[in-house]
């Protein structure tokens, strides 16, 4: 019997992986600029959790989510996304009141939904997040705004733009909502099925729906942006003067919604245009409501999250070449069985020096490892054989100059330290 990995999952290589410690060491730089720490919570958490957070009636809960019960029949889910566990880790942990500061986090890891997989979207995936915990103020937006932002330019990715809106707040949203319903109800029958259960539950979210009809006709419909209240409408000025200050390009788009439940004020997507149906990189927004409904003290947040596996399909696609990894430095050759213990030595002290090495098969010919130097970059090849256990000199082969040096063993460290071998 032959295995596959599960439909909508894929193992990345040791020749893949270059490319994502390449967008996380950005990840990892920038948050730690921005004095960020990391957080990593558990895969798996209660389903009501999900359910509650980002919505009963989103297409995540609704459809994506790999559920299961444990052996004491308690209801779980795979977490389909980051911000919610976060929320709850803050309420849980009651960290919000413990600092004067906004709490700073942001995380790295596998998410998973259930849906159709295509190019650049799978149903285990990776994604990572930004979040500001604790601060009301526009600025705390742009921040996160702008790491998402500075961590796409670093990282090369060609022709993004940022698009943000905002959602309003409970208070002008209700109000909003009776008349977007008004727009809504004229023409009820012409929306597709989930719209017209939507429109009465969420309307907001048909601005999320796929469907062709429903976009058209939702083209003409007031818009939020054109009803905040006084407070929100401050708000969403204030980020926009704090992105200019920043120097971040972004354009208003009234259309971004972000299809969860929990988002509030200021909503923004990260886009390209070229990787067809999947536009988005990310984004994120305000949800100042969402860590007081999860049983914790009212708290203002905002966040981002990107999804790894599009910001490097981007990256891909524009011909963008990824650095290769560290090579291996030295190569250790013992000829015969006699030189495995003083070869095995000989690592431990490349080791202790910080200079990467392995010792070769003791069973392969020099040729054949001489060749694997060659082919795969390796600095330095080093034999030992008996004549060199007597003498106490070995023969290191500098590959690359193709030349070769009778060193004695107390002093190959140097000797190789001085020939340009990189020190971790
Ligand atoms: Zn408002
Ligand atoms: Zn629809």
């Amino acid at each position: 019997m032959k295995y596959q990995a599960p439909r909508g999952t894929y193992d990345i290589l040791p020749e893949d992986i270059r490319k994502w410690h390449y967008i996380e060491d950005i990840i990892r730089r920038l948050t730690t600029l921005y004095n960020y720490s990391e957080v990593r919570t558990p895969i798996f958490e209660q389903l009501d959790l999900f359910q509650r957070s980002v919505g009963e009636d989103t297409d995540i809960v609704e459809k994506e989510m790999y559920t299961f019960k444990d052996k004491k029949g308690r209801d779980l889910a795979l977490r389909p996304e980051g911000t919610a566990s976060i929320a709850r880790m803050v309420a849980e942990r009651n960290l919000q009141s413990s600092t004067r500061e906004p709490l700073r986090i942001w995380y790295e890891g596998q998410m998973f939904r259930y849906s159709r997989p295509q190019k650049g979207r799978y149903r285990q995936f990776y994604q990572f997040g930004v979040e500001c915990i604790g601060s009301p103020k526009p600025i705390i937006d742009a921040e996160i705004i702008a790491i998402g932002w500075q961590i796409l330019q670093e990282a090369k990715v060609p022709d993004v733009s940022l698009e943000i809106n905002s959602v309003g707040c409970p208070e002008c949203r209700d109000k909003y909502n009776i008349l977007l319903k008004e727009f809504l109800y004229k023409d009820k029958d012409k929306y597709c099925t989930d719209c017209q259960r939507r429109m009465e539950q969420n309307p907001l979210r048909i601005f999320d729906c796929k469907n062709k009809t429903c976009q058209h006709l939702i083209e003409k419909a007031p818009r939020m942006l054109d009803n905040l209240c006084e407070e929100c409408a401050q708000h969403f000025e204030e980020v926009k003067n704090s992105l200019e200050m920043m120097k971040v390009p972004f354009i208003v788009n009234p259309e971004i919604v972000r299809g969860l439940d929990y988002y509030t004020k200021t909503a923004f997507e990260y886009k390209i245009n070229y990787l067809g149906a999947q536009d988005a990189l990310g984004g994120g927004g305000r949800y100042d409501g969402l860590i007081g409904y999860l049983g914790g003290r009212q708290t203002p947040a905002v966040g981002l999250s990107m999804g790894l596996e599009r910001i490097i399909l981007s990256l891909e696609k524009s011909g963008f070449s990824f650095s290769e990894e560290d090579n291996l430095e030295v190569l250790i050759i013992p000829i015969g069985i006699n030189p495995i213990q003083a070869s095995i030595e000989m690592m431990q002290k490349l080791h202790e020096a910080g200079i990467s090495a392995i010792v070769a098969d003791e069973g392969s010919s020099v040729g054949s490892n001489l060749k694997y130097c060659d082919k795969n970059n390796v600095s330095f090849a080093i034999l030992i054989g008996d004549n060199e256990l007597k003498s106490g000199l070995y023969v290191v082969k500098n590959i690359k100059k193709k030349s070769q040096s009778e060193v004695k063993k107390e002093e190959v460290i140097d000797f190789i330290k001085t020939h340009e071998v990189v020190v971790k």
